[in-house]
């Protein structure tokens, strides 16, 4: 432990995730002096430590398993994968190391000061770090950005090494035989599609009435029915009563229309949501008082309530996403600059990694229903496209939201392969106020996934010739 320094800034920066880590640099490159402090030893958040990266490294080590093993239907056969634990985390943590060393190294360059420990506000201008670097920091502004961490539930005894969180899911300790995954969001369904390659038998139960519950149900039902031949089972309306921990295994009683009776498990993963990082950093010596779940309201500047105190990331509010965390950083470090900045994005992508993969962005039937705003659709369903056939699949959708009126492009959503990739055009085309025309007359290359949304947008304008055109 070293001495306690007395340190002086115009940025001071709380917490090093995606968010924390963007709005330093960019702050540190407009030429801001910057602190920022992280307590894990390390740079990259919840993203790159233990989600958003570990979680896409081991998918594509089941990924690869998944195709071996359909290749079979296409005359090639492989034998049955050996899985080497260690090596399968080799992979993940070298390309965690791999990420977290380059952003160590850029905060180094920009002379952005790193403190490690954990950081509490002491007045609206101080904060005192303890930890291995222990310090007063003295700011001008000051940026939130402490992220959230996993809801742990009483009933869910985590005493129990068998009951998981989803990092201790992707530290990838061992294949249990029979896996309960509790919760069917993002995450849930992610960790039920790497366990179940990985030879698990996986069963997922959700309190909603559907796998993915903010995803329009016609984009969850290719994955649902893929799904429903790779796990053992998915309980939807459903809910956990109790977990009781046995010698043989967890005891999981469950309650709602088509429950299961009680059933032993080896291992369970609770991934039922995220709660915001905002007790215990002394947001009651800045005077700001969070909404009444945790988060921090701010403005479209991303300030809270006290003008030099800013918040972004998963602190301010859902969608808790890495790419919503680094947008928002930017705006208001370039906004503390001086800079004309503001976070107004017209749309904010969500993908699910599964397989096929559940993407969507802007405007959702569901929200266009519970808002009353009118909306049509084009719809282009991936059974008549020829790289999809190519590749071995059959399911999976595109489909195109746009106003009546106008054409305007309002919505997307994709579930197929890469579809994640394939919502970038979407995006931009909302951004960009694209309307239908826009979309069909740009020419795609064929054959592409990607030329599934040009079609989409053609079902929607009743101009397409690989279907016949939907009768208005
Ligand atoms: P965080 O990443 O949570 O970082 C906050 C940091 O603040 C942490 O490092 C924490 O240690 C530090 N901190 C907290 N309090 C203090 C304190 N008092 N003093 C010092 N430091 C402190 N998002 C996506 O967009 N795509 C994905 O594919 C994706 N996959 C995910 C998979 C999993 C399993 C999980 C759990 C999350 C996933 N997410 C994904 C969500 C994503 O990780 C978060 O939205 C993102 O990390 C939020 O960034 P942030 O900067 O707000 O906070």
């Amino acid at each position: 432990m070293s001495d306690k320094k007395n340190i002086q800034v115009d940025t001071l920066i709380l917490g090093g995730g995606p968010g924390g880590y963007t709005a330093a640099f960019r702050a540190a490159d407009l030429g801001q002096s910057v602190a920022l402090v992280e307590k894990r030893g390390i740079l990259g958040g919840v993203c790159l430590n233990e989600g958003c990266i570990p979680s896409k490294s081991l998918l594509h080590l089941a990924q690869i398993i998944n195709e071996a093993g359909e290749a079979d239907q296409f005359g090639i056969s492989f034998a049955k994968p050996k899985l080497d634990l260690n090596g399968m985390r080799a992979h993940k943590d070298k390309v965690v190391s791999t990420l977290t060393k380059g952003l160590g190294a850029m905060a180094k360059q920009r002379k952005v000061q790193v403190l490690n420990g954990t950081g509490t506000f002491l007045s609206s201008t101080t904060l005192g770090v303890t930890g291995d670097d222990e310090a007063e920091v003295t700011f001008k502004q000051a940026i939130i950005a402490t992220g959230s961490r996993v809801v742990q539930l009483p009933m869910f005894p985590f005493d129990d090494s068998r009951v998981m969180d989803s990092t201790d899911a992707l530290e990838l300790k061992e294949i249990p035989g029979t896996l309960l995954i509790v919760g069917g969001g993002i995450i849930g369904m992610e960790m039920a599609t790497v366990y179940s390659a990985f030879g698990s038998e996986v069963s997922v139960v959700e309190l909603m009435d559907q796998i993915i519950p903010p995803a329009d149900s016609d984009l969850v039902k290719p994955l649902a029915r893929m799904y429903k031949k790779r796990l053992k089972a998915i309980y939807t309306s459903v809910k956990v009563t109790k977990v009781e921990p046995r010698k043989e295994g967890l005891l999981v009683s469950f309650e709602g229309e088509g429950a299961p009776g009680a059933t032993l498990y080896d291992r369970i993963l609770v991934s039922i949501g995220r709660r915001p990082n905002s007790d215990a950093i002394g947001l009651e010596a800045l005077g700001i008082t969070p909404d009444e779940r945790g988060f921090i309201p701010v403005n479209e500047k991303r300030q809270s309530s006290i003008a030099h105190i800013y918040a972004i990331g998963d602190i301010t509010g859902q969608p808790m996403l890495a790419h919503k965390a680094v947008h928002e950083g930017k705006v208001a470090a370039e906004v503390i600059a001086g800079e004309p900045s503001e976070f107004s994005p017209a749309c904010i992508p969500s993908v699910a990694y599964t397989d096929p993969e559940l993407a969507w962005t802007g405007l959702t039937e569901k929200e266009a229903a519970e808002k009353g705003i009118a909306y049509e659709k084009g719809v282009f369903p991936w059974a008549a496209s020829g790289r999809s056939l190519s590749n071995g699949r059959n399911e999976g959708m595109t489909k195109v939201l746009y106003d009546p009126e106008t054409k305007r492009i309002l919505g997307a959503g994709i579930c197929g392969n890469n579809a994640g990739e394939l919502l970038a055009e979407a995006n931009l085309a909302i951004e960009m106020g694209s309307d239908l025309g826009d979309v069909s007359l740009t020419i795609h290359a064929h054959p592409t996934l990607s030329e599934t949304f040009a079609l989409a947008a053609e079902m929607a304008e009743g101009t397409i010739t690989d279907l016949m055109p939907p009768k208005k």
